[in-house]
Protein backbone atom coordinates (compact mmCIF):
# COMPACT_ATOMS: atom_id res chain seq x y z
CA UNK A 1 0.00 0.00 0.00
CA UNK A 2 3.14 2.48 1.01
CA UNK A 3 4.65 1.42 -2.54
CA UNK A 4 1.38 1.88 -4.65
CA UNK A 5 -0.82 4.62 -3.07
CA UNK A 6 -4.51 5.05 -4.35
CA UNK A 7 -4.81 1.65 -6.30
CA UNK A 8 -6.95 0.39 -4.21
CA UNK A 9 -8.60 -2.30 -7.08
CA UNK A 10 -4.98 -3.20 -7.37
CA UNK A 11 -4.84 -4.23 -2.77
CA UNK A 12 -7.93 -5.97 -3.36
CA UNK A 13 -6.67 -8.63 -6.12
CA UNK A 14 -3.06 -8.67 -4.39
CA UNK A 15 -4.92 -9.50 -0.82
CA UNK A 16 -6.96 -12.06 -2.65
CA UNK A 17 -4.06 -14.25 -3.46
CA UNK A 18 -2.15 -13.66 -0.93
CA UNK A 19 -4.56 -14.48 2.07
CA UNK A 20 -6.06 -18.37 -0.15
CA UNK A 21 -2.27 -18.99 -0.52
CA UNK A 22 -1.36 -19.11 3.30
CA UNK A 23 -1.50 -23.03 3.15
CA UNK A 24 0.67 -23.11 0.74
CA UNK A 25 3.25 -21.05 2.22
CA UNK A 26 2.96 -22.95 5.14
CA UNK A 27 3.89 -25.71 3.68
CA UNK A 28 6.31 -24.55 1.19
CA UNK A 29 8.61 -21.97 2.93
CA UNK A 30 10.71 -21.87 -0.15
CA UNK A 31 8.67 -19.22 -1.68
CA UNK A 32 8.87 -16.44 1.42
CA UNK A 33 12.83 -17.59 1.07
CA UNK A 34 13.13 -16.70 -2.20
CA UNK A 35 11.34 -13.18 -1.86
CA UNK A 36 8.38 -14.67 -4.14
CA UNK A 37 5.86 -12.47 -2.78
CA UNK A 38 7.48 -8.97 -3.04
CA UNK A 39 8.91 -10.35 -6.89
CA UNK A 40 5.44 -11.51 -8.09
CA UNK A 41 3.59 -8.29 -7.11
CA UNK A 42 5.82 -6.07 -9.00
CA UNK A 43 5.49 -5.86 -12.52
CA UNK A 44 8.36 -6.66 -15.03
CA UNK A 45 7.55 -3.62 -17.01
CA UNK A 46 4.91 -0.73 -17.13
CA UNK A 47 4.40 1.46 -20.15
CA UNK A 48 2.57 4.69 -19.53
CA UNK A 49 1.92 7.05 -22.76
CA UNK A 50 0.08 10.31 -24.71
CA UNK A 51 -2.59 9.06 -26.75
CA UNK A 52 -3.32 12.14 -28.81
CA UNK A 53 -6.12 11.97 -31.64
CA UNK A 54 -8.56 14.51 -33.42
CA UNK A 55 -12.03 14.22 -33.14
CA UNK A 56 -14.74 14.34 -36.25
CA UNK A 57 -15.05 18.10 -34.83
CA UNK A 58 -11.25 18.81 -35.27
CA UNK A 59 -10.94 19.12 -31.53
CA UNK A 60 -7.97 17.72 -30.13
CA UNK A 61 -7.34 15.23 -27.24
CA UNK A 62 -5.32 13.29 -25.03
CA UNK A 63 -5.92 10.48 -23.19
CA UNK A 64 -3.57 8.43 -21.27
CA UNK A 65 -2.70 4.75 -22.18
CA UNK A 66 -1.02 1.97 -20.54
CA UNK A 67 0.37 -1.44 -20.73
CA UNK A 68 1.49 -3.78 -17.83
CA UNK A 69 3.79 -6.31 -19.09
CA UNK A 70 3.40 -8.33 -15.44
CA UNK A 71 4.89 -11.56 -15.32
CA UNK A 72 6.94 -13.74 -18.48
CA UNK A 73 7.76 -16.38 -16.58
CA UNK A 74 5.51 -18.95 -18.37
CA UNK A 75 5.58 -17.26 -21.79
CA UNK A 76 5.09 -14.16 -23.67
CA UNK A 77 3.01 -11.49 -21.91
CA UNK A 78 -0.66 -11.87 -22.64
CA UNK A 79 -3.95 -10.17 -21.61
CA UNK A 80 -6.59 -7.89 -23.23
CA UNK A 81 -6.63 -3.80 -23.50
CA UNK A 82 -9.59 -2.14 -22.30
CA UNK A 83 -10.97 1.35 -23.03
CA UNK A 84 -13.12 3.05 -20.66
CA UNK A 85 -13.23 6.31 -18.79
CA UNK A 86 -12.73 4.36 -15.30
CA UNK A 87 -8.99 3.14 -16.29
CA UNK A 88 -6.29 4.27 -14.29
CA UNK A 89 -3.20 2.64 -12.68
CA UNK A 90 -4.92 0.12 -10.21
CA UNK A 91 -7.34 -1.20 -12.34
CA UNK A 92 -4.71 -1.91 -14.96
CA UNK A 93 -2.42 -3.14 -12.19
CA UNK A 94 -5.08 -5.61 -10.88
CA UNK A 95 -6.34 -6.56 -13.78
CA UNK A 96 -2.56 -7.75 -14.80
CA UNK A 97 -2.06 -9.01 -11.53
CA UNK A 98 -5.31 -11.80 -12.10
CA UNK A 99 -4.25 -12.38 -15.35
CA UNK A 100 -0.76 -14.03 -14.08
CA UNK A 101 -2.86 -16.72 -12.21
CA UNK A 102 -5.85 -16.96 -14.80
CA UNK A 103 -2.99 -17.51 -17.49
CA UNK A 104 -0.81 -20.43 -15.43
CA UNK A 105 -4.22 -21.91 -14.74
CA UNK A 106 -5.51 -23.12 -18.44
CA UNK A 107 -2.07 -24.63 -18.67
CA UNK A 108 -1.03 -22.92 -21.92
CA UNK A 109 2.30 -21.32 -22.41
CA UNK A 110 1.14 -17.61 -21.47
CA UNK A 111 2.59 -14.67 -19.23
CA UNK A 112 0.32 -12.09 -17.90
CA UNK A 113 -0.31 -8.52 -18.92
CA UNK A 114 -3.10 -6.26 -19.28
CA UNK A 115 -3.11 -2.36 -20.80
CA UNK A 116 -5.72 -0.11 -21.92
CA UNK A 117 -6.77 3.64 -21.93
CA UNK A 118 -9.04 5.82 -20.21
CA UNK A 119 -10.43 7.04 -23.41
CA UNK A 120 -14.43 6.65 -23.53
CA UNK A 121 -15.78 4.74 -26.80
CA UNK A 122 -19.06 5.66 -26.28
CA UNK A 123 -20.73 7.83 -28.62
CA UNK A 124 -17.92 8.25 -30.58
CA UNK A 125 -18.27 7.53 -34.15
CA UNK A 126 -16.04 4.69 -36.09
CA UNK A 127 -13.46 7.34 -37.43
CA UNK A 128 -13.16 8.57 -34.01
CA UNK A 129 -12.73 4.85 -32.82
CA UNK A 130 -10.14 4.61 -35.69
CA UNK A 131 -8.12 7.12 -35.20
CA UNK A 132 -7.59 6.64 -31.71
CA UNK A 133 -6.78 2.95 -32.12
CA UNK A 134 -4.12 4.54 -34.55
CA UNK A 135 -2.63 6.89 -32.27
CA UNK A 136 -2.54 3.83 -29.35
CA UNK A 137 -0.91 1.97 -31.31
CA UNK A 138 1.86 3.99 -32.74
CA UNK A 139 3.00 4.02 -29.13
CA UNK A 140 2.13 0.52 -28.22
CA UNK A 141 3.85 -1.34 -31.20
CA UNK A 142 6.69 -1.43 -30.15
CA UNK A 143 6.64 -2.78 -27.34
CA UNK A 144 4.77 -6.27 -28.89
CA UNK A 145 5.80 -8.71 -31.03
CA UNK A 146 4.33 -12.52 -30.88
CA UNK A 147 6.78 -13.60 -28.26
CA UNK A 148 7.17 -10.62 -26.77
CA UNK A 149 3.53 -8.97 -25.68
CA UNK A 150 -0.23 -10.05 -26.96
CA UNK A 151 -2.63 -8.24 -26.39
CA UNK A 152 -6.46 -8.74 -26.93
CA UNK A 153 -9.51 -7.23 -26.05
CA UNK A 154 -11.63 -6.31 -23.00
CA UNK A 155 -14.24 -3.89 -22.09
CA UNK A 156 -14.78 -1.48 -24.55
CA UNK A 157 -11.90 -3.07 -27.43
CA UNK A 158 -14.11 -5.91 -29.59
CA UNK A 159 -13.62 -6.76 -33.13
CA UNK A 160 -13.86 -3.38 -34.53
CA UNK A 161 -11.05 -2.14 -32.29
CA UNK A 162 -8.96 -5.14 -32.74
CA UNK A 163 -9.05 -4.71 -36.55
CA UNK A 164 -8.17 -0.93 -36.66
CA UNK A 165 -4.90 -1.84 -33.87
CA UNK A 166 -4.09 -4.32 -35.99
CA UNK A 167 -4.00 -2.36 -39.45
CA UNK A 168 -2.09 0.37 -37.77
CA UNK A 169 0.63 -2.54 -36.42
CA UNK A 170 0.98 -4.10 -40.22
CA UNK A 171 1.30 -0.73 -41.34
CA UNK A 172 4.30 0.66 -38.91
CA UNK A 173 5.95 -2.59 -38.84
CA UNK A 174 5.67 -3.58 -42.69
CA UNK A 175 5.09 -6.84 -41.34
CA UNK A 176 1.71 -9.24 -41.40
CA UNK A 177 2.49 -11.36 -38.22
CA UNK A 178 -1.29 -12.59 -36.94
CA UNK A 179 0.09 -13.70 -34.07
CA UNK A 180 1.28 -10.05 -32.53
CA UNK A 181 -2.47 -9.49 -31.31
CA UNK A 182 -5.66 -11.95 -30.81
CA UNK A 183 -9.47 -11.71 -31.28
CA UNK A 184 -9.16 -10.89 -34.85
CA UNK A 185 -11.71 -11.33 -37.57
CA UNK A 186 -12.35 -14.33 -38.97
CA UNK A 187 -10.79 -13.28 -42.45
CA UNK A 188 -7.71 -12.24 -41.26
CA UNK A 189 -6.28 -14.51 -38.94
CA UNK A 190 -8.80 -15.07 -36.05
CA UNK A 191 -9.85 -18.16 -34.41
CA UNK A 192 -13.38 -19.42 -34.31
CA UNK A 193 -15.00 -19.55 -31.06
CA UNK A 194 -12.75 -16.76 -29.92
CA UNK A 195 -15.83 -14.31 -29.92
CA UNK A 196 -17.91 -16.91 -27.67
CA UNK A 197 -14.75 -18.14 -25.74
CA UNK A 198 -15.15 -16.09 -22.37
CA UNK A 199 -19.08 -16.72 -21.71
CA UNK A 200 -18.89 -20.25 -23.18
CA UNK A 201 -16.01 -21.10 -21.22
CA UNK A 202 -18.27 -19.62 -18.60
CA UNK A 203 -20.91 -21.83 -18.76
CA UNK A 204 -18.70 -24.92 -19.07
CA UNK A 205 -17.05 -24.15 -15.55
CA UNK A 206 -20.48 -24.22 -13.78
CA UNK A 207 -21.79 -26.78 -15.52
CA UNK A 208 -18.55 -28.59 -14.07
CA UNK A 209 -19.13 -27.03 -10.41
CA UNK A 210 -23.17 -28.31 -10.94
CA UNK A 211 -22.01 -31.59 -12.00
CA UNK A 212 -20.87 -32.00 -8.14
CA UNK A 213 -23.91 -31.44 -6.60
CA UNK A 214 -25.87 -33.29 -9.29
CA UNK A 215 -27.30 -30.70 -11.16
CA UNK A 216 -27.08 -29.10 -14.61
CA UNK A 217 -28.57 -25.97 -16.23
CA UNK A 218 -31.96 -27.50 -17.50
CA UNK A 219 -34.73 -25.40 -16.29
CA UNK A 220 -32.47 -23.34 -14.33
CA UNK A 221 -33.45 -19.71 -13.89
CA UNK A 222 -30.23 -17.21 -14.78
CA UNK A 223 -29.58 -13.49 -14.17
CA UNK A 224 -26.80 -12.43 -15.95
CA UNK A 225 -25.21 -8.92 -15.37
CA UNK A 226 -23.77 -6.87 -18.49
CA UNK A 227 -24.72 -7.16 -21.86
CA UNK A 228 -21.32 -6.93 -23.52
CA UNK A 229 -19.11 -9.81 -25.14
CA UNK A 230 -18.67 -11.69 -21.91
CA UNK A 231 -22.55 -11.54 -21.28
CA UNK A 232 -24.02 -12.22 -24.47
CA UNK A 233 -22.21 -15.67 -25.46
CA UNK A 234 -22.79 -16.74 -21.71
CA UNK A 235 -26.60 -16.07 -22.53
CA UNK A 236 -26.17 -18.19 -25.60
CA UNK A 237 -24.46 -21.40 -24.19
CA UNK A 238 -26.88 -21.49 -21.48
CA UNK A 239 -30.00 -21.41 -23.64
CA UNK A 240 -28.55 -24.28 -25.75
CA UNK A 241 -27.86 -26.60 -22.20
CA UNK A 242 -31.66 -25.81 -21.54
CA UNK A 243 -31.65 -22.80 -18.95
CA UNK A 244 -33.43 -19.71 -19.03
CA UNK A 245 -31.44 -16.06 -18.35
CA UNK A 246 -34.69 -13.82 -17.73
CA UNK A 247 -32.33 -10.52 -17.42
CA UNK A 248 -29.30 -8.73 -18.47
CA UNK A 249 -27.86 -5.13 -17.68
CA UNK A 250 -25.92 -2.15 -19.02
CA UNK A 251 -24.95 0.43 -16.84
CA UNK A 252 -27.98 2.89 -16.95
CA UNK A 253 -30.38 -0.15 -15.71
CA UNK A 254 -31.69 -3.44 -16.32
CA UNK A 255 -34.09 -5.83 -18.52
CA UNK A 256 -36.27 -8.37 -17.15
CA UNK A 257 -38.16 -10.51 -19.73
CA UNK A 258 -39.62 -13.49 -17.81
CA UNK A 259 -40.37 -15.59 -20.75
CA UNK A 260 -36.16 -15.24 -21.31
CA UNK A 261 -34.20 -13.16 -23.05
CA UNK A 262 -34.73 -13.00 -26.75
CA UNK A 263 -30.99 -13.39 -27.87
CA UNK A 264 -31.20 -12.76 -31.63
CA UNK A 265 -32.85 -9.36 -30.70
CA UNK A 266 -29.99 -8.61 -27.84
CA UNK A 267 -27.01 -9.33 -30.62
CA UNK A 268 -28.79 -6.94 -33.40
CA UNK A 269 -29.33 -4.42 -30.63
CA UNK A 270 -25.88 -4.47 -29.13
CA UNK A 271 -23.45 -5.66 -31.39
CA UNK A 272 -24.52 -4.09 -34.89
CA UNK A 273 -26.42 -1.23 -33.57
CA UNK A 274 -24.59 -0.26 -30.37
CA UNK A 275 -27.37 0.36 -28.56
CA UNK A 276 -28.75 0.62 -25.02
CA UNK A 277 -30.82 -2.47 -23.63
CA UNK A 278 -33.85 -0.66 -23.02
CA UNK A 279 -34.45 -0.65 -26.20
CA UNK A 280 -35.47 -3.85 -26.40
CA UNK A 281 -38.80 -2.81 -24.60
CA UNK A 282 -40.56 -1.66 -27.81
CA UNK A 283 -39.99 -5.24 -29.38
CA UNK A 284 -41.19 -7.30 -26.59
CA UNK A 285 -44.12 -5.23 -24.27
CA UNK A 286 -43.90 -8.03 -21.63
CA UNK A 287 -40.58 -7.10 -20.55
CA UNK A 288 -39.50 -4.67 -17.70
CA UNK A 289 -36.53 -2.12 -18.05
CA UNK A 290 -34.98 -0.55 -14.34
CA UNK A 291 -33.24 2.28 -14.90
CA UNK A 292 -31.04 2.35 -12.39
CA UNK A 293 -32.30 -0.98 -11.10
CA UNK A 294 -29.88 -3.68 -9.42
CA UNK A 295 -30.39 -6.75 -11.27
CA UNK A 296 -29.50 -9.04 -8.04
CA UNK A 297 -32.90 -7.94 -6.69
CA UNK A 298 -34.31 -10.95 -9.14
CA UNK A 299 -34.71 -14.54 -7.68
CA UNK A 300 -32.82 -17.08 -9.53
CA UNK A 301 -30.99 -20.08 -9.52
CA UNK A 302 -27.90 -19.15 -11.19
CA UNK A 303 -26.37 -15.16 -11.14
CA UNK A 304 -23.79 -14.58 -13.21
CA UNK A 305 -21.54 -10.93 -13.02
CA UNK A 306 -20.29 -9.96 -16.62
CA UNK A 307 -19.91 -6.83 -16.54
CA UNK A 308 -17.07 -5.16 -13.70
CA UNK A 309 -15.24 -5.04 -10.93
CA UNK A 310 -16.74 -4.75 -7.46
CA UNK A 311 -20.60 -5.14 -9.42
CA UNK A 312 -21.85 -7.20 -6.63
CA UNK A 313 -21.70 -6.05 -2.95
CA UNK A 314 -22.76 -8.00 0.74
CA UNK A 315 -26.20 -6.61 0.06
CA UNK A 316 -26.22 -7.98 -3.14
CA UNK A 317 -25.12 -11.56 -2.10
CA UNK A 318 -27.86 -11.32 0.80
CA UNK A 319 -30.63 -10.75 -1.52
CA UNK A 320 -29.33 -13.40 -3.69
CA UNK A 321 -29.00 -16.23 -0.76
CA UNK A 322 -31.98 -15.06 0.43
CA UNK A 323 -33.90 -16.26 -3.14
CA UNK A 324 -32.33 -19.31 -2.74
CA UNK A 325 -28.89 -19.03 -5.29
CA UNK A 326 -27.29 -22.02 -5.61
CA UNK A 327 -24.55 -20.90 -7.86
CA UNK A 328 -22.52 -18.09 -8.38
CA UNK A 329 -19.65 -17.59 -11.28
CA UNK A 330 -17.94 -14.51 -12.14
CA UNK A 331 -17.89 -13.58 -15.90
CA UNK A 332 -16.48 -10.35 -15.33
CA UNK A 333 -12.93 -9.78 -12.98
CA UNK A 334 -13.60 -9.62 -9.47
CA UNK A 335 -16.67 -8.74 -9.96
CA UNK A 336 -17.18 -9.59 -6.12
CA UNK A 337 -16.61 -7.85 -3.80
CA UNK A 338 -14.50 -9.60 -0.84
CA UNK A 339 -17.94 -8.94 1.94
CA UNK A 340 -20.25 -10.66 -0.87
CA UNK A 341 -17.61 -13.74 -1.45
CA UNK A 342 -18.16 -14.23 2.48
CA UNK A 343 -21.61 -14.38 2.19
CA UNK A 344 -21.47 -17.06 -0.35
CA UNK A 345 -18.75 -18.81 1.65
CA UNK A 346 -21.23 -18.86 4.51
CA UNK A 347 -23.81 -19.69 2.64
CA UNK A 348 -22.12 -22.77 0.98
CA UNK A 349 -23.17 -21.73 -2.36
CA UNK A 350 -20.66 -22.62 -5.39
CA UNK A 351 -18.88 -20.19 -6.15
CA UNK A 352 -16.46 -20.12 -9.53
CA UNK A 353 -13.88 -17.02 -8.95
CA UNK A 354 -12.76 -15.39 -12.22
CA UNK A 355 -9.72 -16.35 -12.98
CA UNK A 356 -10.66 -19.67 -13.15
CA UNK A 357 -14.61 -18.78 -14.80
CA UNK A 358 -13.18 -16.67 -17.23
CA UNK A 359 -10.44 -18.14 -18.38
CA UNK A 360 -11.93 -19.64 -21.75
CA UNK A 361 -11.45 -16.29 -23.56
CA UNK A 362 -7.51 -15.93 -23.01
CA UNK A 363 -7.03 -19.81 -23.32
CA UNK A 364 -8.70 -19.09 -26.52
CA UNK A 365 -6.48 -16.38 -27.68
CA UNK A 366 -3.87 -18.88 -26.92
CA UNK A 367 -5.64 -21.41 -29.34
CA UNK A 368 -5.92 -18.34 -31.90
CA UNK A 369 -1.96 -17.73 -31.15
CA UNK A 370 -1.47 -21.58 -31.80
CA UNK A 371 -2.97 -21.81 -35.22
CA UNK A 372 -1.26 -18.12 -36.44
CA UNK A 373 2.23 -19.92 -35.25
CA UNK A 374 1.29 -23.03 -37.57
CA UNK A 375 -0.69 -20.94 -40.72
CA UNK A 376 -3.57 -23.04 -39.73
CA UNK A 377 -7.67 -22.55 -39.07
CA UNK A 378 -9.38 -25.10 -36.90
CA UNK A 379 -13.29 -25.22 -37.66
CA UNK A 380 -15.54 -24.32 -35.12
CA UNK A 381 -16.67 -27.75 -33.61
CA UNK A 382 -12.82 -28.69 -32.68
CA UNK A 383 -11.93 -25.56 -31.35
CA UNK A 384 -14.73 -25.15 -29.20
CA UNK A 385 -14.39 -28.98 -27.79
CA UNK A 386 -10.63 -27.63 -26.79
CA UNK A 387 -12.03 -24.80 -25.11
CA UNK A 388 -14.70 -27.05 -23.05
CA UNK A 389 -11.70 -29.72 -22.59
CA UNK A 390 -9.50 -26.46 -21.29
CA UNK A 391 -11.99 -25.42 -18.78
CA UNK A 392 -12.71 -28.74 -17.52
CA UNK A 393 -8.81 -28.95 -16.86
CA UNK A 394 -9.00 -25.65 -15.07
CA UNK A 395 -12.01 -26.28 -12.97
CA UNK A 396 -10.55 -30.23 -12.37
CA UNK A 397 -7.01 -28.55 -11.05
CA UNK A 398 -9.00 -25.96 -8.77
CA UNK A 399 -11.07 -28.81 -7.52
CA UNK A 400 -7.86 -30.59 -6.85
CA UNK A 401 -5.70 -28.20 -5.23
CA UNK A 402 -8.81 -27.03 -3.47
CA UNK A 403 -8.95 -30.57 -1.65
CA UNK A 404 -4.61 -31.19 -1.38
CA UNK A 405 -4.61 -28.02 0.89
CA UNK A 406 -7.43 -28.68 3.04
CA UNK A 407 -10.48 -26.83 1.33
CA UNK A 408 -13.02 -28.78 -0.25
CA UNK A 409 -14.82 -27.01 -2.24
CA UNK A 410 -13.17 -24.18 -2.26
CA UNK A 411 -12.48 -23.33 -5.63
CA UNK A 412 -11.03 -19.52 -4.82
CA UNK A 413 -8.52 -21.32 -3.08
CA UNK A 414 -7.84 -23.96 -5.34
CA UNK A 415 -7.32 -21.81 -8.14
CA UNK A 416 -5.48 -19.65 -6.41
CA UNK A 417 -3.13 -21.61 -5.18
CA UNK A 418 -3.10 -23.32 -8.22
CA UNK A 419 -2.28 -20.96 -10.18
CA UNK A 420 0.59 -19.10 -7.76
CA UNK A 421 2.52 -22.63 -7.16
CA UNK A 422 3.37 -23.32 -11.25
CA UNK A 423 4.24 -19.45 -11.97
CA UNK A 424 6.24 -19.25 -8.54
CA UNK A 425 8.11 -22.67 -9.49
CA UNK A 426 9.13 -21.35 -13.11
CA UNK A 427 10.21 -18.16 -11.35
CA UNK A 428 12.69 -20.31 -9.04
CA UNK A 429 14.20 -22.28 -12.12
CA UNK A 430 14.64 -19.03 -14.00
CA UNK A 431 16.68 -17.71 -11.13
CA UNK A 432 16.29 -13.76 -10.24
CA UNK A 433 15.70 -11.95 -12.96
P1 LIG B 1 -17.87 -5.21 -23.14
O1 LIG B 1 -17.31 -3.86 -23.31
O2 LIG B 1 -18.21 -6.01 -24.32
O3 LIG B 1 -19.18 -5.15 -22.21
C1 LIG B 1 -19.13 -4.62 -20.92
C2 LIG B 1 -20.52 -4.65 -20.33
O4 LIG B 1 -20.44 -4.33 -18.95
C3 LIG B 1 -21.45 -3.63 -20.96
O5 LIG B 1 -22.76 -4.09 -20.89
C4 LIG B 1 -21.26 -2.43 -20.04
O6 LIG B 1 -22.36 -1.54 -20.01
C5 LIG B 1 -21.10 -3.07 -18.70
N1 LIG B 1 -20.24 -2.23 -17.86
C6 LIG B 1 -18.95 -1.86 -18.07
N2 LIG B 1 -18.50 -1.04 -17.13
C7 LIG B 1 -19.52 -0.88 -16.28
C8 LIG B 1 -19.67 -0.15 -15.09
N3 LIG B 1 -18.68 0.60 -14.59
N4 LIG B 1 -20.87 -0.24 -14.46
C9 LIG B 1 -21.87 -1.01 -14.97
N5 LIG B 1 -21.78 -1.72 -16.10
C10 LIG B 1 -20.63 -1.65 -16.74
O7 LIG B 1 -16.81 -5.98 -22.21
P2 LIG B 1 -16.63 -7.55 -22.00
O8 LIG B 1 -17.93 -8.24 -22.06
O9 LIG B 1 -15.53 -8.00 -22.88
O10 LIG B 1 -16.06 -7.60 -20.50
C11 LIG B 1 -16.90 -7.71 -19.37
C12 LIG B 1 -16.09 -8.21 -18.19
O11 LIG B 1 -15.52 -9.50 -18.48
C13 LIG B 1 -14.90 -7.35 -17.77
O12 LIG B 1 -14.72 -7.42 -16.37
C14 LIG B 1 -13.73 -8.01 -18.45
O13 LIG B 1 -12.49 -7.73 -17.82
C15 LIG B 1 -14.12 -9.47 -18.28
N6 LIG B 1 -13.48 -10.42 -19.19
C16 LIG B 1 -13.57 -10.26 -20.55
C17 LIG B 1 -12.98 -11.18 -21.38
C18 LIG B 1 -13.16 -11.12 -22.87
O14 LIG B 1 -12.73 -12.07 -23.53
N7 LIG B 1 -13.77 -10.10 -23.43
C19 LIG B 1 -12.17 -12.28 -20.85
C20 LIG B 1 -12.20 -12.40 -19.42
C21 LIG B 1 -12.82 -11.47 -18.64
P3 LIG B 1 -22.23 -0.09 -20.69
O15 LIG B 1 -22.34 -0.31 -22.15
O16 LIG B 1 -23.35 0.69 -20.11
O17 LIG B 1 -20.87 0.45 -20.28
Amino acid sequence: VRKNPAEPEFHQAVREVFFSIIPLLKKNPIYLEEKLLERIVEPERQIVFRVPWVDDKGEIHVNRGFRIEFNSALGPYKGGLRFHPSVNFGVIKFLGFEQIFKNSLTDLPIGGAKGGADFDPKGKSDKEIMLFCQSFMTELYRHLGENTDVPAGDIGVGSREIGYLFGQYKRITNKFEAGVITGKGLRYGGSAVRTEATGYGLVFFVDEMLKTINETFEGKTCVVSGSGNVAIYTVEKIHQLGGKVIAVSDSDGYIYDKEGIDLDLLKQLKEVERRRVKDYIPYHKHAIYKPNGNIWEIPCDIALPCATQNELDENDAEMLVKNGVIAIAEGANMPCTPAAIRVFEKAKVLFGPGKAANGGGVATSALEMEQNAGKTRWDFEYTENKLKKIMQGIFRRCSQAAIEYGFPNNYIVGANIEGFKKVADAMIEQGIV
